[in-house]
């Protein structure tokens, strides 16, 4: 063999022996096939078989699988990112004509995508009150082809009541999606609840890192899974197996992350709702929480994010109390180590229940820091929001 030949054939190796407990990379483009005949027939394997890279490796398809254990479902697609995913499954079941429900209080690019891509193209939306539960009936017409429910809501928190919209969208022949980036399928298994699309944000939870983007639509049906697959496949969209083995390193850790941060931000919520400087907090787990007992009927716990309304009058100060935090910083997308906090402004992305708390809302992640170190920053947030504060000194 030539050495520029060398250069480009891998020389076979041992696996004997060579039992690592980490899922390998595998990076492709080209698949090479067995015989020619075998090429041409690759079209036939099927849409578990390889044939591109484009459209799966061992690496994607264990992450895929063990999504698909995890929410007892049949099959799962992933998209380079959650927004990807949500998109992938209306544009699989919309054509012009048709018709998608919306909660009001869903992730706002997803209200984008319906108003400023799908809209244009025929087809119509609606934002309902997420709180509608069996009410849905009456916003299901007979172009309706898809209910998306996110459970709880961007931001303020409403947990949904997933069996009664299901019950209503089956009653109509509408297929329901379901957002459970929130809860992962540890804490919430939308499948079980008779949901056709269970969808999450991999970037969050999964991921755990603030490292990767990814989203996934996991689906108890096979017809269902090839017709997602194959507007992947026309969208030319599939992800990397370095993002994929992150997820799957993520994913290992998950169960112990939520399970602290969760307990942590009921700690906080509780200590938080005694504030006289807060109007409300909104964690699924408190009472004052719109469609708390539906999380307790229907979830095995709560995870980290949870939003905190707070008086008017604190207001003129919050920019400032936000400044210097020692281990909080302020930014989106919830999830990692690292914990966040978020001033949101929910009044311009609701159309169907006005939103009228007329004081700031703080989304709150809660990531892997000491606790006294994050209590003593929302302490000092608490603290600089007293109207006697004095105005912090640079
Ligand atoms: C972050 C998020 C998304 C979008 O995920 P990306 O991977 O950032 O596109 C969708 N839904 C919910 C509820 C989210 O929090």
């Amino acid at each position: 063999m030539h050495d520029l030949s060398r250069c480009v054939h891998h020389p076979a190796v041992s696996h004997e022996g060579f039992a690592s407990l980490a899922v390998p990379t595998y990076r492709a483009s080209t698949i090479v096939y067995e015989d020619a005949e075998s090429f041409a027939r690759r079209k036939h394997r099927g849409p578990d078989g390889y044939t591109y890279g484009l459209h799966g490796t061992p690496t994607t398809r264990t992450l895929e699988a063990q999504l698909t254990a995890l929410h007892g479902g049949g099959r799962t697609i992933l998209a380079p990112s959650g927004q990807a995913a949500i998109a992938v499954v209306m544009l699989t079941l919309l054509t012009p004509g048709d018709h998608v429900l919306i909660p009001d209080t869903v992730y706002g690019p997803v209200r984008g995508f319906c108003a400023s891509y799908l809209a244009p193209r025929g087809i119509r939306f609606d934002a309902y009150d997420p709180m509608i539960g069996a009410g849905i009936a009456g916003l299901i017409d007979e172009r309706t082809k898809l209910v998306w429910v996110e459970s709880p809501g961007s931001g303020t928190m409403e947990v949904q009541d997933l069996p009664a919209i299901v019950a209503a969208a089956k009653a109509k022949g509408a297929l329901v999606g379901c957002d459970n980036t929130w809860a992962s399928p540890l804490l919430f298994k939308p499948l079980s609840f008779g949901a056709d699309f269970a969808m999450e944000a991999l970037t969050k939870y999964v991921g755990g890192h603030s490292d990767l983007l990814l989203g996934s639509v996991t689906v108890a049906d096979l017809a269902l899974h090839r017709r997602l697959k194959d507007t992947l496949r026309m969208l030319g969209i599939g992800v990397s197996p370095d993002e994929a083995a992150l997820a799957l390193r993520g994913l290992e850790t998950m169960g112990v992350r939520l399970a602290h941060v969760g307990r942590v931000a009921l700690d906080f919520a509780q200590r938080l709702s005694r504030s006289p400087l807060v109007d409300r907090v909104l964690h699924p787990a408190l009472p004052a929480c719109p469609g708390h007992a539906l999380w307790k009927r229907d979830f095995r716990g709560a995870s980290g994010v949870f939003s905190v309304v707070l008086k008017p009058e604190t207001e003129p100060r919050l920019t400032a109390a936000l400044a210097d935090l020692g281990v909080f910083a302020i930014g989106a997308s919830w999830g990692g180590t690292r914990s966040l906090i978020a001033p949101m402004s929910v009044t311009a992305e609701r159309t169907a229940v006005p939103w009228t708390a007329p004081g700031p809302i703080l989304r709150i992640s809660i990531g892997l820091e000491g606790i006294d170190d994050l209590w003593a920053d929302l302490d000092q947030i608490l603290k600089r929001l007293e109207p006697e504060a004095v105005p912090n000194v640079a």
